[in-house]
């Protein structure tokens, strides 16, 4: 997987991915991260990108010219191959796992992070890419959301976790909350580890974490739930 950022703040960026689990699969190759500041493609001696918006109001908005060039030339780069274009963007899609999913079978994704104010129009209309948000609010800029983004494509990548099974029992996989999950010591400030989970019988503790993961999907997220047992009726 291929991840190309335009940016105004690559460093945010890369060294936030250098960590953790991104951080060895950008080492074992599984991705490989190319941030290109949006700023070397400024036509202007002082580097600037950005200018006051039309027809008044505050803020300004980072100019078409500079995205535009960046962005056809990283399409340069790419080749023949067909990137996935993502406009980080609050008016977007809001992101979740299923689109994870999706995305990790791209080879090629090109993130574009806005600041400021947001785009010139322009660029966005010419690049036509799909706006994806992170939530209901606004951040200052695209490259937290294109972080998480990031890290929660690269973690269904093939390689990406210690054991590919690792992803198959987190929240959201099968549509569910994960189980409570404990670790050592059995019992700490009198609080003990349910005694199936240290039984050995795998059959048992299987029922036991999907008893609780209906459980507390039930309890934290019934729109979860409701769409689980819902989608049950049509298997
Ligand atoms: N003026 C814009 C508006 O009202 O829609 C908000 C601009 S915001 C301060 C600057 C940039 O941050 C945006 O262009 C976008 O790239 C990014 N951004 C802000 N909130 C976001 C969100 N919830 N999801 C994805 N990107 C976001």
């Amino acid at each position: 997987m291929n991840y190309h950022v335009m940016t105004l703040f690559p460093e945010m960026i890369e060294g936030t991915l250098g960590h953790s689990i991104t951080g060895r699969a950008l080492e074992k190759g599984i991705i490989d991260l190319d941030c290109v500041n949006i700023r070397d493609y400024a036509q202007n001696k002082m580097k600037h990108v950005d200018d006051y918006i039309y027809g008044g109001g505050c803020g300004m908005l980072i100019q078409a010219e500079p995205v535009w060039l960046c962005y056809q030339d990283i399409i340069r780069k790419i080749g023949s191959k067909r990137p996935r274009v993502l406009y980080m963007s609050p008016q977007g899609r809001t992101f979740d796992q299923s689109m994870a999913q999706a995305l990790s079978h791209n080879e090629d994704i090109i993130f574009l992070c806005g600041h400021y104010e947001g785009i010139d129009e322009r660029a966005i209309e010419l690049i036509n890419p799909v706006h994806v948000s992170l939530g209901d609010y606004i951040l200052t800029g695209g490259e937290l959301p294109a972080i998480v983004m990031m890290d929660a494509i690269t973690r269904l990548i093939p390689g990406a976790l210690g054991s590919d099974d690792s992803a198959k029992y987190e929240t959201f996989y099968e549509g569910l909350l994960e189980c409570p999950q404990y670790t050592r010591p059995p019992v700490y400030e009198g609080l003990e580890v349910p005694e199936v989970l240290m039984s050995g019988n795998h059959k048992l503790i299987e029922q036991w974490r999907k008893e609780k993961a209906l459980e507390r999907t039930k309890e934290r997220r019934p729109d979860l739930y409701k769409r689980y047992v819902s989608d049950i009726d049509l298997r």
